[in-house]
Parts: C-alpha cells; sequence; structure tokens
C-alpha cells in the first residue's frame, strides 16, 4: 500500500498504535462539509461518514456552539449524584414522536446515555440479565445472536458477534453462554427453490428449536441488527422475518434487542429502523449517526415492560460509567437531533437513498462480477463475486473490494470496505452510506467513482490471468 504513504505528514516514526504497524492511515488536517481534507491537501468525498457515522455537515458552526456553550456551563458532573439540562433534554429529544413518523409509537420510555456502540451494547446485556434477577429468573444465562453480525469490539458485545475473523485471536475467552442462529440472509442462504416465505419459516423454526433445545427459561435475549450493517453489508431482513420473531420472542417470555448502531436514528430513512417492520422491541442501541461522530456518543433505549420489572425490584441498574451521560456530549447530540428534525433530514435520506439505489443499478446493469445491490435508505453495498450466477464468491486473497475501494479512493471518493461478507472469511462487498446532506451531484459523483474503480478492478484482474 505504498500510496497510502504519499498524504500521511509524520514523518518522525508514529507513536500512535494504528491499526496496522506497518502502515500509516490518511492524514486528515481538516473537514468540512462533505469532505476531508488530506496533509498532501487531496479532498476526499466521504461517502460513507467514516463508518455510517457523519450524517450531517462536517464543522457545522452551530454543533461547535452547542459543545463549546455546554462546556461553558457544566464541563462533567458524575452521575451518581448529578444529572444536567444537556442530558434530561437529550433524552426526551430522542424518545418524543419524531416528526418524521409522528404517529409511530415506538413504546420506549428510557434512555441511558454512554460512549460507543460496544459499551452500550455490553450495557444492554448486562441491563436485560439483571431484568431476569429482578423477576427472580437469576437461572437465566443464555444469550442468543446471529451468526454475521457485529455487535462491538469489547468482550461482552463481541461475544455476540458473529464474525470468526475478528474473533479469532481471543478463542477461548469470549463468553461461553452465546447461542448463535443463521442471519436473516435471503441473499445468501435462501435455497434456490425456496420462497421467501419458506426461508423465513425456516430461520424461524431454527430459532424456535434452539430456544426448546436451550430451555427458554434458561434464555436471556435474542439480539439483532434490524437492517445487517458492516458484516452482512447493508442487509435488510426478509419480509415477515421481524413480526415472526417479534411473536416467537413473545410465546416464549425472551426479550427482545435490537441493534440499530449502524441502521438507526434515520440512516436507513426512517428514525428507527424497526419502524418499517412493524414490531416494537424491549431494548434497543443506538450509537454512530447519533453524534454525526461529533463525539462519542451511544444509547440504549428500553420499554415499560423492562423498567416496571425493574421498579417493582431494586429498582436501580447495576451498572455505571465515568462518562454516563457526559453532558458535552448530550449537548452535542442534542443539537445534532434538532438539526435533523429542523431540516427534516431523516426524510431527506429517505428519498436520496432510493436516489442512491437508482444510479447504483443502472451504473452496475449487467455488470459480471457484481452479485448484489443492496440496502435501505443511505445505507446501500455493493456485493462482487467472481461468478454471480453461481454465487461464488472470489478468493481472499484476490481482494477484490479491498481494491475497489482503494481506487475509488484514488479517485477522490471513500467508501466502506467489508470482507468476509459470505461467512465471515470470503466475500467482498462496499457500503456507502453518505451524509443525509448529500447533494445530487455528490451522489452522481460516487457512483461515477465505484463503476470507475470496479472496471479498474477488473482490468487488473485480466492482466493477473495473462
Ligand atoms: C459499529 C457497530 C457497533 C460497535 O460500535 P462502536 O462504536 O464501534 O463500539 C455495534 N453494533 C453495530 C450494528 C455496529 O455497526
Amino acid at each position: 500500500m505504498s500510496h497510502a504513504k504519499k498524504d500521511t505528514a509524520p514523518t518522525r516514526e508514529t507513536a500512535v498504535l494504528h491499526r496496522s504497524l506497518t502502515s500509516l492511515p490518511h492524514h486528515v488536517v481538516s473537514a468540512s462539509g462533505s469532505s476531508l481534507t488530506l496533509a498532501n491537501g487531496r479532498k476526499i468525498l466521504d461517502s460513507c461518514g467514516g463508518a455510517a457515522v457523519a450524517v450531517i455537515d462536517y464543522g457545522n458552526a452551530e454543533v461547535i456552539e452547542a459543545a463549546v456553550a455546554q462546556m461553558h456551563k457544566v464541563s462533567y458532573v458524575h452521575t451518581m449524584n448529578y444529572t444536567t439540562n444537556a442530558a434530561e433534554e437529550l433524552a426526551r429529544c430522542i424518545l418524543e414522536p419524531h416528526p418524521s413518523s409522528p404517529n409511530f409509537d415506538h413504546g420506549l420510555k428510557k434512555a441511558y446515555f454512554v460512549g460507543s456502540g460496544s459499551e452500550v451494547n455490553d450495557a444492554a446485556l448486562k441491563f436485560m440479565k439483571q431484568y431476569w434477577v429482578e423477576r427472580g429468573e437469576p437461572q437465566r444465562k443464555v444469550y442468543v445472536a446471529r451468526r454475521q453480525a457485529y455487535h462491538g469490539g469489547t468482550i461482552g458485545a463481541m461475544s455476540i458477534s458473529g464474525m470468526p475473523a475478528r474473533k479469532a485471536p481471543y478463542d477461548g475467552i469470549m463468553m461461553p453462554n452465546v447461542e448463535f442462529v443463521s442471519a436473516a440472509d435471503a441473499f445468501h442462504l435462501k435455497g434456490e427453490d425456496e420462497t421467501e416465505p419458506e426461508f423465513v419459516t425456516r430461520l424461524v423454526k431454527e430459532i424456535e428449536e434452539l430456544f426448546e433445545r436451550i430451555g427458554a427459561e434458561n434464555i436471556i435475549s435474542f439480539t439483532g441488527e434490524t437492517v445487517s450493517g458492516a458484516a452482512l453489508g447493508a442487509m435488510p431482513a426478509p419480509k415477515g422475518y421481524w413480526p415472526a420473531v417479534r411473536a416467537l420472542c413473545d410465546k416464549h417470555g425472551i426479550i427482545l434487542h435490537l441493534d440499530e448502531v449502524m441502521c438507526g436514528m434515520g440512516r436507513t430513512g426512517t428514525y428507527f429502523a424497526f419502524e418499517k417492520e412493524g414490531i416494537k422491541p424491549d431494548v434497543v442501541t443506538i450509537g454512530k449517526a447519533l453524534s454525526s461522530g461529533y463525539a462519542p456518543s451511544s444509547a440504549m433505549l428500553v420499554n415499560d415492560k423492562m423498567l416496571d420489572v425493574f421498579r417493582r425490584g431494586t429498582a436501580s441498574f447495576n451498572h455505571g460509567h465515568t462518562f454516563q451521560s457526559h453532558p458535552m456530549c448530550c449537548a452535542t447530540v442534542l443539537k445534532v437531533q434538532q438539526i435533523i428534525k429542523r431540516e427534516q433530514l431523516v426524510e431527506r435520506c429517505a428519498e436520496k437513498g432510493e436516489q442512491l439505489a437508482k444510479l447504483l443499478q443502472d451504473a452496475f446493469d449487467g455488470a459480471e462480477y457484481v452479485a448484489d445491490i443492496r440496502g435501505r435508505g443511505l445505507l446501500r453495498s455493493v456485493e462482487f463475486m467472481l461468478d454471480p450466477r453461481t454465487k461464488t464468491p472470489f478468493p481472499k486473497d484476490t481482494a477484490f473490494g479491498a481494491n475497489v475501494q482503494l481506487a475509488a479512493f484514488d479517485l477522490g471518493v471513500a467508501v466502506y470496505l467489508g470482507s468476509g461478507t459470505v461467512d465471515g472469511i470470503v466475500g467482498d462487498h462496499v457500503l456507502v452510506s453518505p451524509q443525509y446532506t448529500v447533494s445530487d451531484k455528490e451522489l452522481e459523483i460516487t457512483v461515477w467513482a465505484l463503476k470507475k474503480a470496479y472496471e479498474k478492478t477488473v482490468a487488473g484482474l485480466y492482466k493477473a490471468k495473462l
């Protein structure tokens, strides 16, 4: 990756433990609007918002002012004894009916704020476990989650994640009490002769068989991304899957936890992704887009059914963090969310998402190695395969997706790479997830660059064969 070094400013040995010890990441010196400026002066159009994080413009003066104003007012309190207007207002702002769907009643009543998706999923794991202790069922110790899912990098969140490559070095220290079922992945898993309803029935049967094998009385919760994010590449569940899973959880008395860290907060065109599924979860976790990246922020949202059990029990969640409900983070997120409501950006995301889907379809119509174009709202992905007809992925060392991403970057457009799409090891996709404020022109440039990058990668493939 020699070209990655050209725009890296530090000439001295870096003191940062970067993700790679051999290649330096691009050095960003400023960011505004939709683009990042590198140390070598190059401007990059950020068409993935980092990792589906940025949803409004970079350098937004209103957000910066709100953050600074909060630091002048109250920079920090410990939540053991204190609360702030910033935290109180933010919780109300997130839980009140959203103007993008004013009549939708999500049933969520309280919010718990921490700093990252991993941290908040760990909080959810503990909240759900304690719920059963409060109910007098401390024998419940098993979490059910899905393969090909990402819930975070901390031990708890990683334990319920189904990404074998990321877990491999930690084999032996993951939580033992996690059971996995198939992903809601019609593209890779549905049989050729199977209809979508038959596929859903098969998935639900697999879950119910697991519930019965483990014993529902031993199970804490079922966790899933409403729309799968990075692991499967913007994959909505097949129609009817979530209502069936909700009904199954109700039948067996199991908590339904939706991880909307990537797909929530408007990203898929509705404020909560589950609005489209016709279900209400018991616990939801959000992050990424929540703060548009202006401050590390995430939240767990819980319904009254959960809270009532706590109220009748110890009446306290036995969990806490030093920087929980951080005033500056809360004030920053509040401003971001106010802007999203005021500018009707969730509605805009839905509209631009349709445009992006059409542009991608048109650009890759008939492309030899494009196996699938999917997603919802401004969370879209393009999956590449050696033979889309037989669904044969590229060998891992072809690094097809990585080459597409690098070539797009060379053309000045950042997209997010996904690998291991098929089984956690092989499979290539790129994720396109621009800001909700993305312009038509930017959408066109993004798709143009992606197409060019694809063509360049294909040309490299033929050259390698000669
Ligand atoms: C990114 C992500 C997480 C982890 O969030 P971090 O902020 O990186 O800790 C959890 N769940 C999903 C669905 C994600 O996309």
